[in-house]
């Protein structure tokens, strides 16, 4: 009687995850269909300076409306688009729109762009990143590309050389979420970033505890060591920002200072202000 009923739970759970599984793979096909139609989008989430409140530059993220279900996270289909090779065409559609979009602004603001492993680990990125660049006249000091450790983790020789391949384009290479993976420290030695990203965990810390800001403050100090800009992300709170400010974190990005929004959102808009915030 037990492994009859032991039958039938397992069934249960078989039908869910085939309907789990039949759901992700739905979506893997729309994910394809929607490549090159007007279901993705660019938003753009502005980046200050603390010292002078002057905005420094944006950060582009992906964004897709799914033609039934609406808004889709991209913590959701990003993977996805990895696990299934399409994160090559979107994110050289990703690429090439930011900067056609940076290369038109008015201010010469920096753009950053996120980075998958598959995508450094294609032969031609730089070439690509050359001819977009070229196209779009933008100037490679105002491009950055943000990557994850994963990248070193994987331990692909040949994404480290295409980094230094790029940083010799003369782009800029920042580690985004630093602190959250195995190694952080041993990739900041493996390569020369141009920014750390400080990850918005620990800055969700910072006043939370008594110690919740000390890992925010040791990295900002890492970064002073190493002479290396640190920038932290998801600031949502008024005492996150004066807490940055009196330990000199170099740049802020965050809610509190403004949300990724589509650009026509900034159209018009003064972006040197003395307050930390466009909007
Ligand atoms: P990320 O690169 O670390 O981007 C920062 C994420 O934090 C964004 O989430 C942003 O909307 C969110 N964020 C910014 N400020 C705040 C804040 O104050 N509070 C909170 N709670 N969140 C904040 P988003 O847009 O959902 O993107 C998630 C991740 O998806 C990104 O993390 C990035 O890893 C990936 N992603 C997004 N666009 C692209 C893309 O074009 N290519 C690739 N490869 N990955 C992308
Ligand atoms: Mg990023
Ligand atoms: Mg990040
Ligand atoms: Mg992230």
């Amino acid at each position: 009687r037990a492994k009859k009923e032991g039958k039938g739970i397992y069934r249960f759970f078989e039908s869910i995850m085939d309907a789990a599984a039949r759901e992700r793979h739905q979506l893997a096909l729309d994910l394809r269909a929607a490549i090159g139609t007007a279901q993705f989008e660019l938003h753009y989430q502005p980046q200050f300076e603390v010292a002078s409140g002057r905005a420094s530059g944006f950060e582009a993220l992906l964004r897709w409306t799914h033609p039934a279900h609406g808004p889709i996270s991209p913590a959701q289909f990003i993977p996805l688009a990895e696990e299934t090779g399409l994160i090559l065409p979107l994110g050289e559609w990703v690429l090439r729109e930011a900067c056609r979009e940076a290369a038109a602004w008015a201010l010469p603001l920096g753009i950053a762009v996120n980075l998958s492993i598959a995508q450094l680990e294609q032969p031609d990125l730089c070439g690509t990143v050359r001819s977009v660049l070229e196209e779009t006249g933008l100037t490679p000091d105002r491009l950055e590309l943000e990557v994850t450790e994963s990248l070193f983790l994987k331990g692909s020789a040949r994404s480290q050389e295409m980094l230094r391949d790029l940083k010799a384009l003369g782009v800029r290479i920042s580690m985004d979420d630093f602190g959250t993976g195995y190694s952080s420290l041993a990739t900041l030695q493996a390569f020369p970033f141009d920014k750390i990203k400080i990850d918005r965990s620990f800055v969700g810390q910072i006043g939370v505890t008594s110690k919740g800001g000390a890992i925010v403050r040791a990295i900002i100090s890492l970064g002073e060591s190493l002479d290396i800009p640190v920038i932290a992300e998801g600031i949502e709170t008024e005492e996150q920002l004066a807490f940055l400010r009196q330990h000199r974190c170099a740049e802020i990005q965050g809610y509190l200072c403004g949300k990724p929004q589509p650009i026509a959102a900034y159209r018009g808009l003064v972006v040197h202000v003395k307050d930390l915030r466009v909007a």
